[in-house]
């Protein structure tokens, strides 16, 4: 007997894990859908002043358009960079309110987490249903959870820049232009930080070295960068 129900309570227990780190349900956007040379640049963990400031001096040179989402706790502290953000026609996305393992926590702490930045946002004109993203993508199962009863989409990547491993910035354009140069690289959703949820203060110089790099080199091979309401209607839902 014991040797039917030890498959049986292996298969529940890996199909249980699945459900949870992988729910096959809700939308969950990784990249553009296009073959054509379009790329968007977003940036996690601002607002983060003087780095923020100084990523959209860079931006604001080579007339690129971002997505920024933010931390509703720093939106508080940094109404200034957000309304300078806002002004330069770039995209606010929610990145939660204090940056938790959004993943690992009840339904109703996420959805807590997620109207508190949306509350904030409302109050700079940003829709209610604007573009969010779980700290550090856990989309899990409760998130996924509170997303699909909300019908609303997360936006995932598929470009780690791994900049909040590293702030060399060598390394980091490497590792973004290696991914997006790839034959899979059109439509790609590029993740950076201009700020790091676990550290207020933290020195984004590298991010910065690196993004204007990185602008240089994609436009050289005539990328175009766009914001992702621009192409609301060309991005795929995908589970992963
Ligand atoms: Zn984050």
């Amino acid at each position: 007997m014991s040797s039917i129900i030890i498959p049986v309570v292996g298969f529940a227990f890996v199909g249980l894990l699945w459900l949870f780190f992988r729910p096959p349900f809700g939308k969950n956007i990784i990249r553009i859908n296009t073959d054509q040379r379009i790329v968007a640049l977003t940036y996690d963990d601002g607002p983060n002043p003087p780095y923020t400031e100084r990523l959209l001096d860079v931006l604001a040179k080579h007339n690129v358009k971002a997505t920024f989402f933010m931390i509703g706790n720093r939106i508080e502290k940094h109404p200034e960079t957000v309304s300078r953000v806002i002004a330069e026609e770039h995209q606010i996305g929610n990145h939660s309110y204090s940056h938790p393992l959004l993943g690992f926590l009840p339904p109703f702490c996420v959805r807590r987490q997620i109207e508190r930045t949306d509350d904030l946002l409302q109050q700079y004109g940003i829709a209610k249903d604007s573009v969010f993203r779980a700290p550090m993508l856990t989309r899990f199962l409760p998130v996924a959870y509170v997303l699909a009863k909300g019908d609303r989409t997360h936006i995932s990547c598929n470009v780690w820049s791994w900049d909040w491993t590293t702030q060399n910035p060598d390394k980091i354009t490497e590792t973004v232009l290696k991914k997006t140069l790839s034959s899979t690289g059109a439509g790609s959703i590029i993740v950076l930080h201009d700020g790091k949820a676990e550290n207020k203060d933290a020195n984004r110089s590298g991010t910065i070295e690196a993004t204007d790099r990185i602008i240089n080199a994609l436009k050289r091979d005539g990328y175009r960068f766009v914001r992702l309401s621009d192409v609301r209607r060309m991005a795929i839902s995908k589970r992963d």
